[in-house]
């Protein structure tokens, strides 16, 4: 396993598998890694001879008064982790390699971006498209492997290679929770003991809302609420959003009558967790 911190670098060796006719797979992140990328290794791994894993937390995709400095990090740990799935290369470059002083060009996604993390979080998506759309560039690679964890990201990411013609296959992968079904993330690891076990509360509404549906619930204003009430009973919880939207539009939904995606956001202490469920109408 190669580890590289330049472009350069990155795509002598992209050209030399291209030229050894290899096909090769990314899966971008920011690093800390644990199952839940480990997962989208294992995919990329599975469909590529060449698999690239990117580590960079990108500050662009961070809003002033978010967590961009204390991000955790730790490349010694994430090597070993990478080379386990037997990923060919890490690319993690520095913020200079990746803009420099006179950088000035973006990629904005709109519509999609209008509701959900978008809408709370200005500029999120459009720092994320921009990073993906340099990491594609870059790694010039035949598929791309997202989590569905962040929903509405891989959406947006979806409409992005669709819009401007990329020739690269996105990739969506379930998402990996802990035992009590928190979905993993490296942000979990700044709860404390007592806001890792109040964390569970997003799960638990999400299988309070998936047993709703099941027994035959349309409203969404009558399962968001008995979310609420499962969020409300931990303390240390505060809602940020809960919200039922159109699968491919993102817009939002009154009644479960068409395929949806139920997001949230709630704050656990000042960590900001997300989680997610599709509702698939036709099999309901
Ligand atoms: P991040 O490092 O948080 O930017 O995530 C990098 C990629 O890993 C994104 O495509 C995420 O959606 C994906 N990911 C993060 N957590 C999970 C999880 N629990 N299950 C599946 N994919 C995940």
């Amino acid at each position: 396993m190669k580890v590289v911190t330049t472009i350069k670098q990155v795509r002598e060796q992209v050209k030399s598998w291209h030229q050894s006719g290899a096909s090769i797979g990314l899966v971008p992140t920011m690093g800390f890694l644990h199952e839940g990328h480990q997962s989208l290794m294992a995919a990329a791994k599975k469909d590529n001879q060449k698999v690239i894993v990117t580590i960079f937390v990108n500050p662009i995709q961070f809003g002033p008064s978010e967590d961009l400095a204390s991000y955790p990090r730790d490349l010694q740990r994430d090597k070993i982790a990478c080379e386990k799935m037997g990923v060919d290369l890490i690319f993690c470059p520095s913020t200079d390699e990746m803009y420099d002083t006179h950088f000035s060009s973006y990629v904005d996604v709109n519509g999609l971006t209008d509701a959900l993390c978008g809408k709370r979080r200005p500029g999120h998506f459009k720092g994320v498209c921009t990073v993906v759309t340099k990491l594609f560039n870059i790694t010039q690679p035949d598929r791309a492997y997202f989590g569905q964890k962040d929903a509405q990201q891989l959406a947006v990411i979806k409409r992005m290679v669709k819009d401007l013609n990329f020739n690269i296959e996105i990739i969506g992968c379930p998402i990996v929770r802990e035992q009590d079904g928190l979905a993993k993330s490296s942000r979990n690891s700044y709860l404390s003991e007592s806001e890792r076990l109040a964390a569970v509360c997003l799960y638990q509404a999400i299988e309070s809302a998936n047993s709703m549906i099941k027994q035959g619930e349309k409203s969404v204003a009558t399962i968001r609420t008995a979310m609420q009430d499962i969020i409300a009973k931990q303390s240390l919880a505060k809602i940020d959003y809960i919200e039922f939207v159109d699968l491919q539009t993102l817009t939002s939904v009154e009644l479960l009558e068409q395929d949806s995606l139920c997001a949230l956001a709630v704050y656990i202490g000042k960590t900001r967790l997300i989680d997610n469920f599709i509702y698939y109408h036709y099999y309901s």
